[in-house]
């Protein structure tokens, strides 16, 4: 992959544990890999077709310096934020923060974090079949898209369907939606559970009624199996509920 390079942009900041640090402030050194398709510019000449290398170590500089943290790695973190929400064009951000006077009272050249954030797609089932299903379905869906780092990029039609898996209910609307997101898999499940709870979501009964169910899918080409997340989502091949609508929107994929 393609890369723009900024190293080691010179910025004096406050960050770090200490008082003194927040007061006195410290020189740090922030670099940065713009993980980009270059080959269109290269070809144009033309600015517009690439990302500004200047557009983006000012914002470093800016964001850098809005606040007062505790932690590089949480200053490296925003800034790798920053930069994905800023520029559409950037498939990944690393990161790097060297903070050269880190108070240890050792002899040292510099202490450093690295971080790299990257856009993935994720596809989102949705259903419910309690209270106004519809209107569940369509907050969940505005408050994805009020998510930082969060874009919907396709949603499918809402089908109803029979309910699942043997409890007596009512009907299902379903439908699933395909996301750009730098969020990782455990945050955007945290994330999908704090809209559902807002949603009203009591877990009860499995597999039993709900306002509003969210499950990932799928995350790029992911397989995880953990106790609370397996991408992808163990049963979604024996839901014709999940495949229809995926099909739908994603008539590409290949499970
Ligand atoms: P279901 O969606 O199977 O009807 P729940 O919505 O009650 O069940 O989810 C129960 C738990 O399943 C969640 O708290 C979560 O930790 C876990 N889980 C495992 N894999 C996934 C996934 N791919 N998407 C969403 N939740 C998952
Ligand atoms: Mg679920």
């Amino acid at each position: 992959m393609d890369k723009i390079m900024i190293e080691k942009l010179h910025i004096y900041a406050y960050h770090g544990v200490h008082a003194s640090e927040k007061e006195n402030g410290q020189d740090f050194y922030v670099s940065a890999v713009l993980f980009t398709d270059l080959y269109k510019a290269g070809r144009s000449d033309a600015l517009e077709d690439t990302v500004s290398y200047s557009d983006a170590a000012k914002l470093i500089y800016r964001v850098f310096t809005a606040e007062k943290y505790d932690l590089i790695e949480r200053a490296a973190v925003t800034v790798a934020e920053a930069l994905l929400d800023a520029f559409p064009a950037l498939r990944a951000a690393e990161v790097r923060v060297d903070k050269p006077d880190a108070p240890i009272g050792l002899e040292f050249d510099t202490v450093s974090v690295e971080i790299t954030l990257s856009r993935h797609t994720a596809y989102i089932g949705i259903g419910s079949n309690m209270g106004d299903r519809l209107k569940f379905i369509d907050k969940a869906l505005a408050m994805l898209e009020e998510t930082p780092g969060i874009s919907v990029t396709a949603k499918s039609s809402i089908i109803e369907t029979e309910p699942y898996g043997g409890v007596e209910q009512d009907p299902f609307l379903n439908g699933v939606i395909e996301l750009n997101t730098r969020l990782r898999p455990y945050d955007l499940l945290d994330r999908l559970h704090e809209i559902e709870n807002a949603c009203g979501r009591v877990r009860t009964i499995h597999w039993g009624p709900r306002t509003l169910d969210l499950d990932i899918l799928l995350y790029d080409d992911l397989h995880m199996n953990e106790k609370e997340l397996t991408i992808p989502h163990p049963d979604m091949k024996n839901r014709e509920f999940v495949l229809k609508p995926l099909a739908e929107i994603a008539p590409h994929l290949i499970l």
